[in-house]
């Protein structure tokens, strides 16, 4: 039986907490009750990270492919030993089922064994130069970079944010979020306790503002790396461009999906059901807005609403269950407050709606058909187990409402006709597409968005490129 860790910040290697600092709860989303208090870092405990991390990176520049490989080799082994006790803390704290957290842990493990391999194919080149004289292109590491990750995938954000800068040889604060504090500390040991020189990788926790305005008014950081909001987004890389600090931002979605006549109904939906109430809907990639043909589209709103009414939702420690509850206090009662928005305006709730129970953040998987253009969830993040499912009458059109948000993470399509998917793969604004299936992500594949949604990518060799820098060295 998994104990919930005492909770600690990890600074040069040390465990801190207590010493008289303020605390945040962490609560157990499945029952309300605390779990644990976390310590917030105080401004003394932020110079020191940054301190610390100046002298890692003194330390890691020079560490060879070789070295990084080993760690990040040999911190994918030991998540694959601790895989059940990782998984368990972070249903714990998050609320999703234990499955969805293992996978977690594989995602984590797929990742930094890429990058081990990616580290000796960081390539620089040589120009075509009169002989005698010589001119190089090189890759560095940026330097010291600041990390923020969200509470909505505890283990697999902070894996990202610490793979990538280990890999290309920088140092890395890392502030996950002080409600899923536990997970992210779990993946940081598995990283030192393989190896990793302690100044390297720390990881502290606050109230965010401090801790990002600290941080990124420092000149020690070089690199500015955040997933959450886009309104988050857009003050954060505000602060880093003070300093002309490179930025990594990984922000909103709303994910259009383009379900067209010409598909087998039923199979689209055992598909796409699943995937909508997957960690109860908050997941940036999340399939949200359903864009139906018309002349399937009754058909494609009943069997998503039979399906949402069986799925069973409850504690993620359950076996039973296919969802858990929502990850804090804050998310049933922002989806019910979108969902009351919608109906007022003549939405149609065919399922859910509401919370389940007043112990715990559960909310019942919901659905809701006609809903007005102008409705809030039709322009806001939902970040809840809650699909929004309208008719449409032709590809153009359905590809006008995919591009109609400034949002751009991900979008799904849904059609048998090879024309129509290359037309699709090239129209639809958004950093991945996925054509006939959700998985759009693997640790060799570039994840990111476009317009609000963000800039640069995770994974893939682009997540390492994103934390180098360019020299061209000329000789005469
Ligand atoms: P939020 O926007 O305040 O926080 C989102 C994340 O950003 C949290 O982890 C938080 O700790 C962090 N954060 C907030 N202010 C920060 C700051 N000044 N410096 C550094 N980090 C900061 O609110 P929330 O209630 O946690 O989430 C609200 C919305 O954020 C959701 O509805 C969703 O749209 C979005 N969100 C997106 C992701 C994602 O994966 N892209 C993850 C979590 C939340």
């Amino acid at each position: 039986m998994t104990v919930y860790p005492d909770l600690c910040m990890v600074i040069d290697g040390e465990r801190v907490s207590g010493g008289g600092r303020r605390t945040h709860v962490v609560l157990d989303p499945a029952t309300g009750d605390p779990l644990g208090e976390v310590p917030l870092a105080d401004p003394a405990d932020l110079d020191r990270a940054l301190e610390t991390a100046q002298r890692g990176f003194r330390i890691w520049r020079h560490s060879t492919p070789q070295q990084r490989a080993a760690v990040l080799q040999g911190a994918a082994r030991l998540m694959l030993e601790r895989q059940e006790d990782l998984a368990r803390v972070a249903t714990m704290e998050q609320g999703k089922t234990l499955a969805e957290a293992r996978i977690e842990v594989m995602m984590n493990v797929g990742l930094f064994n890429f990058y081990a391999g990616e580290t000796f194919r960081l390539y620089g080149r040589a120009l075509v130069r009169p002989a005698g004289t010589r001119s190089t292109v090189t890759k560095e590491p940026v330097g010291p970079v600041a990390a923020f990750s969200p509470w909505n995938f505890p283990l697999g954000n902070p894996g990202r944010k610490l793979g990538a800068p280990i890999a290309a040889g920088c140092s890395v604060i890392l502030k996950s979020a002080e409600e899923t504090p536990a997970s992210a500390i779990g993946v940081l040991m598995c990283l030192l306790d393989a190896g990793l020189p302690k100044e390297v990788a720390q990881a502290v926790f606050g109230v965010p503002d401090e801790v990002s305005r600290h941080l990124l008014g420092s000149p020690i950081i070089r690199k500015l790396s955040f997933t959450g909001s886009t309104v988050i987004g857009k003050y954060l890389a505000k602060l880093a461009a003070d300093d002309m600090k490179r930025t990594t931002m990984e922000l909103g979605g709303h994910g259009p999906v383009l379900v067209f006549d010409d598909v087998d109904v039923d199979q689209v939906l055992d598909v796409m059901v699943p995937g909508k109430y997957r960690n109860a809907g908050q997941v940036c990639v999340s399939p949200t807005r359903f864009i139906v043909q018309d002349n399937v589209f009754e058909r494609f709103r009943d069997g998503f609403v039979e399906r949402a009414g069986r799925i069973v939702v409850g504690s993620g420690l359950e076996p039973a269950s296919q969802m858990g509850p929502m990850a804090n206090p804050r998310r049933p009662d922002a989806v019910a407050r979108l969902i009351a928005d919608a109906t007022g305006r003549g939405a149609k709730l065919h399922v859910g709606g509401d919370r389940i129970g007043n112990r715990g953040f559960f909310f019942a998987p919901s659905v809701l058909s006609d809903v007005p253009l102008d409705a809030m969830i039709m322009n806001e993040e939902p970040f809840g187990p809650v699909a929004m499912i309208n008719a449409f009458d032709g590809e153009e059109a359905m590809i006008a409402e995919a591009n109609r948000l400034p949002y751009g993470l991900a979008a799904y399509a849904w059609t048998t006709d090879s024309k129509r998917q290359r037309r699709l793969a090239r129209e639809i604004e958004s950093g991945m597409v996925g054509i006939n299936t959700t998985m759009i992500g693997g640790s060799d594949s570039p994840f990111g968005g476009v317009k609000w949604s963000g800039h640069g990518s995770e994974d893939g060799p682009e997540g390492i490129e994103a934390c180098l820098v360019t020299k061209a060295v000329h000789e005469g």
